[in-house]
This record gives C-alpha cells, sequence and structure tokens, in this order.
C-alpha cells in the first residue's frame, strides 16, 4: 500500500475523510508490516510539509485514528522517540484555557484563533500495540487537541473565530505550526 499520498483538502463531499470518525485500529493489526507502513507513510507526507508539526490519518485519506508529531514540534525535548499516537483517547485536560493560532494542512490558506487547553493527557497505542500515557503543555498539548479532532471528524475552522484567508503562501508560511 502506497500511504506516502498528497496532503488531502477539505471539500463538501461527505464522504471526505476528513469529515467521518475514523476507525479504531484493531487489535490484529497492531505490529504488522501494513500499520508500520502506514506510520512510515505519515511520518514521510509530514516531512514533506515544511511548516507542519503534526499529521493525522485522515489527511492522507486513511480513515484509522492515528496521529505522528513531527520532530519539529519538540525539538527541545530532542532524546524523545519519534512520536506516535494509535487509538488516543484524551484522559486529562487542564481547566485553563488558551487563545492559540492555528492553522491546518487540510485547510490551506486559512489561519485564525482557537482556544485550547493548556495542557492535556493522552493514553495510546504504539505500532506495537504498548499501551502508554503521555502528558504535555503548551505545543504538544495543543497539537493533541487538533489532532484528535481530525479523528472525530472535526476542522478548527468549526470552532475557530478571526479566520484569515491569506492570499500568499509566503505570507502564509510565516505563521508557524501547522497540523
Ligand atoms: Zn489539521
Amino acid at each position: 500500500m502506497n500511504t506516502d499520498k498528497i496532503i488531502i483538502q477539505i471539500n463538501k463531499r461527505k464522504d471526505n475523510p476528513l469529515r467521518t470518525i475514523a476507525s479504531a485500529v484493531k487489535k490484529n493489526e497492531f505490529g504488522t508490516e501494513e500499520l508500520k507502513n502506514l506510520v512510515e507513510g505519515m511520518q514521510t507526507s509530514l516531512a514533506k510539509e515544511e511548516d507542519g508539526v503534526a499529521l493525522a490519518a485522515p489527511q492522507i485519506a486513511i480513515s484509522k485514528r492515528i496521529f505522528v508529531i513531527s520532530p519539529k514540534a519538540y525539538e527541545e525535548n530532542a532524546k524523545w522517540k519519534p512520536l506516535v499516537f494509535i487509538n488516543p483517547e484524551i484522559k486529562k485536560v487542564s481547566k485553563k484555557v488558551q487563545e492559540m493560532q492555528e492553522g491546518c494542512l487540510s485547510v490551506r490558506w486559512i489561519y485564525g484563533t482557537t482556544e485550547r487547553h493548556t495542557s492535556a493527557t493522552v493514553e495510546a497505542y504504539d505500532v506495537m500495540g504498548n499501551k502508554f500515557s503521555f502528558g504535555a503543555s503548551g505545543l504538544i498539548a495543543h497539537i493533541f487537541q487538533h489532532e484528535i479532532d481530525h479523528l472525530d471528524g472535526v476542522l478548527f475552522i468549526d470552532h475557530g473565530y478571526n479566520l484569515e484567508e491569506y492570499k500568499s503562501e509566503e505570507e502564509y508560511k510565516a505563521k508557524k505550526g501547522i497540523n
């Protein structure tokens, strides 16, 4: 399966994977070459987007509950292994919310403001099916919320405000942290 696909854009079709609740990865899929290839394909697709910090499987038209985070998002914690989250669930969030600037690889070239919890803890599985828990604040917590929204067919433009459409790619790319 070639999963190194171009990132799909939102459109009005009802069957758009970006508007579908993605399926959980099944027990017998963990540890398989197919799942490993899919995750690698997602990491390759993400690496090609110079402003991209994270990617969910529905963004490459695979309706499965998986997202990956680019090392670009956590350079200061470089000891972390490549971050892959399968069947993620948010277990805890801070009461505190913060306005964030947000963009999406699947909603070019719009940028806007969203309110996100400042910290979040996610439980998920790695490709081998090992369960882990990951707590983070700042950009990583923000990414957790944006990506899990993707797995539920939600886009930041659904709840964001001050949405601005950029005319030029350069102007838009001056923004940071698109996921
Ligand atoms: Zn996105």
